[in-house]
């Protein structure tokens, strides 16, 4: 993950080092170099024009306030813009219900499946007692391969095979969890190739009968600016809580970690970079920009 971009930008800051004192032309090449190491990890050009001239009119207001070196210096702004591009902290998920109830949606391939399996396991860990539901009544495959990951790691899953009823299904898992006392309820929707009205209706039908306390849009990151232009063609029809990024692992430019949040104005809760139920990782914002700075 970000390895590209991380060695690209110590390259760019490595221009300043020897330098004591910060000025408008020395910082231009490393600016320049920055730049072109954010357009190159897929970063959109606006965000890349704006990042760096918000960097460069902090470093000059600053260069006679502080007892850095430009390459501290420049470090410490790069650092605090990206935080800032990525939302500047995590935000938890709500589970203040009981049962608590998270809507997973997503393309199909994108990831739905692994991520509410890894989610479940995530907050087994944390001591609840989650159930996995599938409501895909489109592929049976689908809830075969749900119940096959939580096997893995012996969580419950409900279906009912036999109904094409996706508000059946989400009505008798509520039940099913209030008898075995699960208090968060995972529902993995069915996903298709592209975002079309078919999957938008039954997403929002199963949204406003299980009423969830959290919906989370999963995107895969090897995708790039498609995951961005799903997520925001996405959100004009269901007002989601949060993104999950899949596959870093598998994305050597991180673009759309960097951007996505601040493009669609949502947070990015959780990155999945495996294909182990144990890759998930929470979303931190500081720790990746640490990650990218070296
Ligand atoms: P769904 O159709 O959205 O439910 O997607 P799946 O959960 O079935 O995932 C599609 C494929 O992506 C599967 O082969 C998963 O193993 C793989 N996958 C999911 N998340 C990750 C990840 O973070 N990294 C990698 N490398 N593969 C992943």
């Amino acid at each position: 993950m970000f390895e590209h971009l991380q060695n690209k930008i110590s390259k760019a800051l490595h221009i300043l080092k020897g330098h004591n004192t910060i000025t408008e032309i020395n910082i231009a090449s490393s600016l320049k170099e920055i730049g072109r190491a954010l357009i190159d990890a897929d970063v959109n050009h606006k965000i890349v024009r704006n990042f760096i001239q918000k960097v460069q009119e902090t470093s000059i207001g600053k260069k006679v306030l502080t007892s850095l070196n430009p390459k501290q210096l420049i470090t410490k702004i790069v650092y605090d813009e990206l935080v800032f591009l990525m939302g500047e902290k995590n935000i938890g998920i709500n589970l203040s219900k009981n049962p608590s109830i998270i809507l997973i949606c997503g393309l199909q391939g994108s990831g739905k499946t692994s991520f509410s399996s890894k989610l479940a396991l995530f907050l087994m860990k944390k001591n609840k007692s989650p159930l996995l539901v599938s409501v895909d009544i489109h592929r049976p495959a689908a809830v075969d391969q749900l119940k096959l990951i939580a096997k893995k790691v012996n969580i419950p899953v409900f279906s009912l095979e036999k109904s094409k009823n996706v508000i059946e299904i989400v009505d008798q898992s509520i039940l099913y969890a209030f008898k075995k006392k699960k208090n968060v309820i995972i529902i993995d929707t069915a996903g298709r190739l592209a975002i079309d009205r078919i999957m938008m209706k039954e997403i929002q039908k199963i949204n406003q009968y299980s009423n969830p306390d959290e919906v989370l849009f999963v995107v895969d990151a090897m995708t790039g600016q498609d995951a961005i232009n799903t997520a925001q063609s996405f959100s004009k029809v269901l007002n989601f809580d949060g993104i999950v990024i899949t596959k870093l692992d598998g994305d050597c430019r991180g673009g759309v970690a960097i951007t996505i949040s601040s493009v669609i104005k949502k947070p990015i809760k959780f990155i999945s970079n495996g294909e182990k139920i144990e890759d998930l990782e929470v979303f931190y914002p500081e720790r990746i920009a640490n990650r990218i700075l070296g």
